[in-house]
């Protein structure tokens, strides 16, 4: 006789607004092929009043964990009960799990970015780096590239105020070699002797897909790697420009798919196929 067990195991996304968030596509997709047949990934809107009650919540139908987004990342610390190094250091979780009651919060965007450097060959110990945007995704990225033995980093953001440039600086201070911030104003001319440049703000992203960082594109190198975050649509104008001028480029997509996989991890104990989740997500998008 068949097992008789219709009991979901639960998982998912909250945020606000978040239904464009592809996370479901690929992570069902792994549990798809790791024969978790009763594994769901939820997408739910959570409104920023309701986050406390969808954290009981979580912990009432005894889901095994949930990925955290635009605006939950910084305000949901509060109700864990634990923190990964990287998460503290960042100040923001995207990932938590939820072990018998017990949450456990971790921040894996810049997990992710790091392990999708490394497939493409690069090593951030021991470079320059020049990061675009100080908000969530750059912090968690500018911690793992530190924690990454990365020489030198400089941030550069829009002028901020005084409370918000003190504490990034206080954060890259505490985990970096030779932490800069640069206030940006007006086209940015990218230093000669960066190795990676990151453009880590959301400009470039769907529906703005024509949208470029206002950097000078002239003083990218062919000697540079050019990275963006973005992960929708994959190729930006700013990564076509990174290419025109013979640069090595990256899409945001390996980075969301790597993080997703340890999320996976994470949650599972087990390593996903990520080439099918990659698969998954192009046909979503296409
Ligand atoms: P935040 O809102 O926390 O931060 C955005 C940053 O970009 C801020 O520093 C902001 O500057 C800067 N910025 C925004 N617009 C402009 C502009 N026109 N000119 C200059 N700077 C600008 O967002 P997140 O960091 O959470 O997300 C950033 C991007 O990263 C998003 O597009 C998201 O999709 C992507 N992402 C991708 C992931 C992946 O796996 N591929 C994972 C996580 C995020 P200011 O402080 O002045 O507002």
């Amino acid at each position: 006789m068949k097992e008789q067990n219709y009991l979901d195991v639960l998982v998912g996304v909250i945020g606000h607004p978040v239904a464009e968030n592809p996370g479901k596509v690929i992570q069902e997709a792994a549990f798809g092929e790791m024969g978790l047949k009763r594994w769901q990934y939820l997408t739910i809107d959570v409104k920023p009043e309701d986050l406390e009650d969808a954290v009981r919540g979580l912990k009432a139908f005894g889901m095994r964990g949930i990925n955290c987004t635009i605006p939950h990342k910084i305000k949901v610390i509060p109700f864990l009960d634990e923190l990964s190094e990287a998460a503290r250091l960042i100040g923001a979780v995207n990932t938590i799990v939820n072990t018998e009651g017990h949450l456990y919060g971790d921040n894996t965007d810049g997990k992710g970015l790091m392990e999708s450097l490394r497939e493409n060959g690069v090593d951030p110990k021991g470079k320059k780096a020049v990061v675009l945007g100080a908000g969530g995704a750059a912090r968690a990225i500018c911690v793992e590239l530190c924690l990454a033995g990365t020489e030198d980093i400089t941030v550069v953001n829009r002028p901020q105020d005084r409370a918000l440039g003190d504490s990034l600086t206080e954060l890259l201070s505490r985990v970096c070699r030779n932490p800069r911030y640069v206030s940006w104003e007006g086209t940015y001319r990218i230093p000669g002797d960066t190795d990676i440049l990151i453009n880590a703000t959301p400009i470039g992203l769907y529906p703005d897909v024509d949208a470029i960082p206002n950097v000078d594109v002239g003083t990218i190198l062919p000697s540079m790697f050019v990275q963006d975050v973005i992960p929708n649509p994959a190729v930006t104008p700013f990564l076509r420009a990174a290419q025109a001028r013979g640069a090595k480029w990256n899409t945001g997509t390996g980075m969301l798919i790597n993080q997703a996989a340890i999320n996976i991890q994470m949650w599972t104990g087990r390593k996903p196929d990520k080439a099918l989740m990659r698969r998954a997500l192009d046909e979503a998008l296409s």
